[in-house]
């Protein structure tokens, strides 16, 4: 019987996994397995995670985007844990990074396989110089024991910072920002300090023979990638990149599946030769970028600066995204910093997917398209990418039920709400003369078309829209409507 997803497909075996896929991505079955049987998608699906509904990644699919959370010696216990990886989920994360460094590893991992629907990406090297106590003194055996431990675990998908290697260091020595990758600094200090090639890299084929066990994917880290856009597409991150090519054929030659890790800061003329260049040089295997930030100015906005480059990639060909928040350099994200990170790449994401004509990407756009140009607030909402948020900020200045019926809202107010006068100038037949009348400005009491968008009886008159700072003294009961 087939271990993995791609060695099942290789077969020619359409399994559950590949079913569910076809079904939520709204796809042929025949084509995810021969996507996956490619090594051009990956289902990270690993054999003990049971609470899982499979998903997949590839460029032919909906992109995706990843949250990442974890502990630190500070936070460490499992409901905080587990309540973060709710809100990531609640947020619309397909998948989760669990990159915890402080205690009780093992218990929190666990709980998280037990319970997520979305599979789980970890970084074991993170665990290994915890046990080791420095960096230095991480050893070969310690690697393959945390590796296989963790895939045993359930672990869907790991970062393996194999593809940085003793040849590459030099060329990092004129950057302005160094090594920024955590686990390729932790790689590059144990190189110096012993002399030998990566570990990750020696012992590779056995990492394979581990993934193939339990169907773990390989997310192959891109240690070298750019701290900032100095350091963007450089010799550095490029030689690397072709060892994640070498990287990738050799793990499909065991039958596992493969991603590959991509940049970082890259200026916006840059992200799409990125992206295709990854493809080129790791034959098709999907692309997981972080960001990129398209720009080094903006810290406390980085889930903008990298959103911008992240739907560039998207439409490039990129097959899932790795979130920023907006305390990207600056601390450790809250909850809503996740909030605000995942709601700008899932745009970056749907964004992507529209430019490249995904099945069903536009039928959203347009299904709120028609939900706004009908007034159909209710609709509006449900649909909205965060429907809590696009209630919040209506209500903040309309917030009756009544208001739900308005053919306007507070940004143009009632006069000059440009859909309704449309709507009107339609209805009428008016669409010529509509304008010549606007020459001396509507009448809010007279025209027919304020008429119709009058508040709806029993609240207070359309020139009396309450400010923010004056709620208290709103006349209309504020209403959780639905
Ligand atoms: S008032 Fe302006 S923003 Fe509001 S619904 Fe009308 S056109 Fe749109």
């Amino acid at each position: 019987m087939a271990r993995t997803q791609i060695e099942a497909a290789r077969e020619g075996t359409v399994t559950d996994a590949m079913e569910r896929v076809a079904e939520r991505e709204n796809r042929d079955p025949e084509f995810v397995r021969a996507q996956v049987a490619e090594g051009q998608a990956v289902i990270p699906a690993n054999a003990n995670h049971d609470a899982l509904d499979p998903m997949i990644i590839g460029r032919e699919f909906a992109t995706k985007v990843n949250a990442n959370i974890g502990n630190s010696e500070e936070t460490s216990d499992r409901e905080t844990e587990l309540e973060k990886h709710h809100t990531a989920v609640h947020y619309g994360a397909d998948t989760v990074m669990d990159l915890g460094t402080g205690a009780n590893l093992d218990a929190i991992r666990e709980t998280h396989v037990e319970h997520s629907p979305v599979p789980i990406g970890t970084v074991p090297l993170y665990e290994a110089v915890k046990r080791a106590g420095s960096p230095e003194d991480v050893t070969k055996g310690l690697l393959l024991e945390v590796i296989e431990k963790q895939a045993r675990q359930g672990v869907d998908y790991m970062t393996i910072h194999a593809g940085i290697l003793a040849e590459h260091l030099p060329l990092t020595d004129g950057r302005k920002t160094g090594i920024v990758s955590r686990g390729g600094s932790i790689m590059a200090s144990w190189m110096e300090a012993h002399g030998e090639q990566n570990p990750l890299f020696q012992v590779y084929d056995e990492l394979c023979g581990i993934f193939a066990k339990y169907d773990v994917t390989f997310s192959l880290g891109d240690s070298l990638r750019p701290g900032c856009l100095a350091d963007a597409c450089d010799e550095a991150q490029y030689a690397e990149l072709d060892t994640l090519g070498e990287l990738t054929r050799r793990a499909w030659e065991h039958d596992v599946q493969v991603m590959v890790e991509g940049p970082g800061h890259v200026p916006m003329h840059r992200v799409a030769e990125n992206v295709e260049r990854q493809q080129a040089v790791c034959d098709g295997a999907p692309f997981y970028v972080l960001g990129p930030l398209v720009t080094d100015v903006a810290p406390g906005y980085d889930h903008i600066t990298s959103a911008i480059g992240a739907a560039m990639a998207a439409q490039a060909g990129a097959a899932m995204l790795c979130y920023v928040t907006p305390k990207e350099h600056l601390g450790l994200p809250e909850e809503e910093d996740v909030r605000d990170g995942l709601a700008a790449y899932r745009i970056a994401a749907h964004a992507g997917d529209v430019a490249n004509d995904r099945p069903g990407a536009r039928d959203w756009d347009d299904a709120l398209s028609e939900a706004r140009y009908a007034f159909d607030w209710r609709e509006q909402f449900r649909l909205a990418l965060d429907p809590d948020r696009a209630r919040e900020f209506h209500d903040q200045t309309l917030p009756g039920d009544n208001y739900k019926e308005a053919r306007f809202c507070s940004m143009c107010g009632a006069e000059f709400c440009s859909m309704r006068i449309d709507q009107e100038a339609r209805r009428d037949g008016e669409m010529e003369t509509l304008d010549d009348d606007r020459d001396g400005g509507t009448d809010l009491e007279s025209s027919p078309a304020a008429e119709v968008n009058r508040p709806p009886v029993g609240t207070h008159e359309s020139g009396d829209l309450p400010s923010v700072d004056d709620e208290n003294d709103y006349p209309v009961e504020r209403a959780d409507d639905d």
